[in-house]
């Protein structure tokens, strides 16, 4: 049976307009399975491999939930690399074609400190970024994260496989507790586990199996 199409969904009516013109028509499964729960505000774990379209999930929740005139960071994606940070912060460009003066800034590391500071300092809704990078802006105190409101931990077991445990706990550790947060990841090891216990409200769990 293929999945419903996107005006199913509590989306503003420019979203989803703006997704028939990329010819976004039927959710994907991961985005039928998650959408609903993210549009309500809660936390949530999902597991799905590469290719599903677990960007337009988090990326329709978090545009959703935007306040364009209050132009303080209210989101905040990890990603494991800058290529994926960018290509992220491509599709999010893309998905809020239709809502005007939505700033997305890329926080990543291997690239100069000063223009990230200027970009900062000009202010931006939603930022994408690498976990070491954002952690250096916040202990530098460049980057606040106190009007975050929802946080995307993407490609989360492969950040925990580079090594980015603590830089993770550190950025979270700045942001409100009120926070809603979502956690995307291809496996569900025994440390994503552990970390979704310690930093998330009664997560709604979804996985998406593959199909043979
Ligand atoms: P993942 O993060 O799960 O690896 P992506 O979010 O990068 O997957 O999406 C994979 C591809 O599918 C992208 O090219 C994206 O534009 C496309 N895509 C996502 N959702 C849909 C949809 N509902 N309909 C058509 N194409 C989609
Ligand atoms: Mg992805």
């Amino acid at each position: 049976m293929s999945n419903a199409d996107f005006s199913s969904l509590p989306l503003n009516p420019s979203l989803i307009e703006n997704l028939a013109s990329l010819d976004y028509h039927r959710m994907t499964d991961i985005q039928a399975r998650s959408l609903p729960t993210i549009l309500e505000g809660k936390d949530l774990i999902a597991q799905a491999k590469t290719g599903s379209g677990k960007t337009a999930a988090f990326g329709l929740g978090l545009l959703q939930h935007l306040q364009v005139k209050r132009f303080r960071i209210q989101s905040l994606v990890l990603c494991p690399t800058r290529e994926l940070a960018d290509q992220v912060a491509k599709e999010l460009r893309r998905l809020a074609r239709s809502i005007h003066n939505i700033k997305v800034l890329t926080l990543c590391g291997g690239m100069p400190f000063g223009p990230q500071i200027g970009s900062l300092q000009h202010g931006a809704h939603i930022v994408v970024g690498t976990p070491g990078r954002i952690e250096e802006h916040l202990r530098k105190g460049t980057l606040r994260l106190d009007d975050l409101n929802l946080l995307v931990l993407d490609e989360a077991d492969r950040m925990l496989d580079m090594g980015f445990q603590d830089a993770l706990d550190a950025i979270i550790a700045n942001t409100p507790s009120d926070r809603q947060t979502l956690l995307f990841s291809a496996t569900y090891p025994d440390q994503i586990r552990a970390i979704a216990q310690r930093v998330m409200q009664d997560p709604v769990m979804v996985k998406v199996e593959d199909r043979h």
